[in-house]
């Protein structure tokens, strides 16, 4: 079974290679009608989600009927989802609401964001060897695309959780101690922006073994917490107070939110993950020597951009701004020592994930480059997708990694066909935009001087 949070239904697909030229890693393709993605390098994006006509990619988060399994279960709301509410003006009456709809306690993310701001805060200033510039790894696809596409910038990674990771070890630590119930009675539940949030909350980068129970989609909680707000509103109750960040946390939601806990450092903020890859190229050459720290955010305008939230993220950025306004900077500081500072920190080392290699053998992977390059010399270069891959360098790699065959290059075909049927019949069984003869003009349709 897959790992990935982003799935295929096949019924619903019809082969229209709409998604294949978004991919960012070109992990789809389309073959007897149908697409599927290359398990290996799929970062979780979820641009294939968004642009699908057919609504045939989807990420799926857990169902809420998973609150029945524990005695005690947590919500981890990300500071993402307070940007989805229109003219909310106190963070709490989210919380309460969640506490209406199943759950029976709230740790914020955002509490665990500020936490984590400070701790880089005091590593940076005693991370004499570090590798700059340091980049920031609380966005898991981020993650990936380092692990599979960057290997020499694993280093440069700051060597911290993420928020909801830290969140969730803490979460279940208190809630033990308040209940005395068993850990494993407590169910810890996300409640994530993102599709690769999702995933990672099932398989973790950088931790040995998950922390949390599962995850849930912004989108699925916003619909069921609107009728437990506008009660709360209506009943006029006191609202508890469990609210335990400041805007240094809730900053977290947006892009530039890590960053703001760098006061000092010359850092720098991306979104959108075509940026972040044109970012890591731009590290990895060395052209950004200045920069003490980089920000990247696979989604527009960060978290708030995710496939799981129901804003469009200037909206909920403007949103989280204003509740922002009201809040403290701070209302907590990292204080672990000893083995608990360790929290904070990556589990086990990351990794080079080859995705990409053609071989494990150098000398056979270098042959199969070699052939690779052969063909796609031997293919038009149009990149029409026809073949079902995003490019021609995809398919000729496709045929050399024997997953197509050359014979489904539709120039390939015609070629053949021109063969046996003599010029010009054969250009008839290409779709029209590709023809190299014209039919004649009708009489009278030539433009006139
Ligand atoms: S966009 Fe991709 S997944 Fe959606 S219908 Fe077209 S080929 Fe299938
Ligand atoms: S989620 Fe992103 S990386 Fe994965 S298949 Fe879709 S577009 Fe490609």
């Amino acid at each position: 079974m897959s790992k990935h949070a982003v799935v295929l239904e096949y019924k619903r697909c019809r082969g229209c290679t709409t998604c294949i030229k978004t991919c960012p890693t070109e992990a789809i393709r389309v073959r007897s009608g149908k697409a599927f993605i290359l398990d290996d390098r799929c970062i979780d994006c979820g641009k294939c989600i968004r642009v699908c006509p057919h609504k045939a990619i989807k990420s799926v988060g857990d169902s809420l009927a998973r609150l029945q399994e524990f005695d005690c279960c947590v919500a981890l709301p990300e500071p993402a989802l307070y940007g989805q509410f229109q003219n909310l003006d106190d963070i709490n009456l989210v919380l309460n609401a969640l506490l209406r709809i199943g759950f029976h306690r709230v740790y914020e993310v955002s509490r665990a964001a500020e936490l984590l701001s400070d701790y880089n805060r005091q590593e940076c200033l005693n991370a004499k060897d570090a590798a700059v510039p340091q980049i920031s790894s609380s966005c898991p696809t981020v993650l990936r695309l380092i692990r599979m596409r960057y290997p020499r910038l694993i280093d440069h990674l700051t060597n911290a959780v993420m928020p909801m990771e830290l969140a969730a070890i803490l979460a279940r630590r208190e809630a033990a101690q308040a209940t005395s119930l068993p850990p494993e009675r407590i169910g810890v539940f996300a409640i994530v922006p993102c599709s690769a949030k999702a995933t990672a909350a099932r398989s973790p980068e950088v931790l040995k073994e998950p922390v949390l129970d599962g995850a849930f989609a912004i989108r699925d909680i916003y619909l069921r917490l609107l009728s437990p707000m506008r009660e709360l509103c209506e009943e006029g109750v006191q609202l508890e107070p469990l609210i335990s960040s400041g805007l240094t946390g809730v900053g977290w939601g947006v892009c530039g939110g890590e960053t703001a806990a760098r006061p000092g450092q010359q850092c720098v903020v991306v979104d959108g993950v075509e940026n972040v890859i044109r970012m890591l190229g731009e590290i990895e050459d060395g052209r950004i020597p200045e920069a003490g720290f980089i920000e990247l955010n696979a989604c527009t305008q960060g978290c708030v951009g995710g496939c799981f939230t129901v804003e469009n993220p200037y909206a909920a950025r403007m949103r989280l701004g204003a509740l922002m306004n009201r809040l403290p900077v701070s209302r907590n500081c990292f204080l672990f020592q000893g083995p608990d500072r360790n929290l904070a920190k990556f589990q086990r080392k990351i990794t080079y994930t080859p995705a990409f290699l053609l071989d494990a053998d150098r000398g056979a992977a270098m042959e199969k480059q070699l052939q690779i390059q052969d063909l796609e010399n031997h293919l038009p270069g149009l990149h029409c997708g026809s073949c079902g891959a995003p490019s021609c360098h995809a398919f000729a790699e496709d045929v050399v990694m024997g997953r197509a065959s050359v014979e489904d290059c539709i120039f390939r075909v015609r070629a053949r066909m021109q063969h046996m049927a003599g010029p010009g019949e054969a250009d008839e069984y290409l779709p029209a935009p590709f023809r190299r003869q014209q039919p004649p003009a009708a009489k009278g349709s030539e433009p006139s001087a």
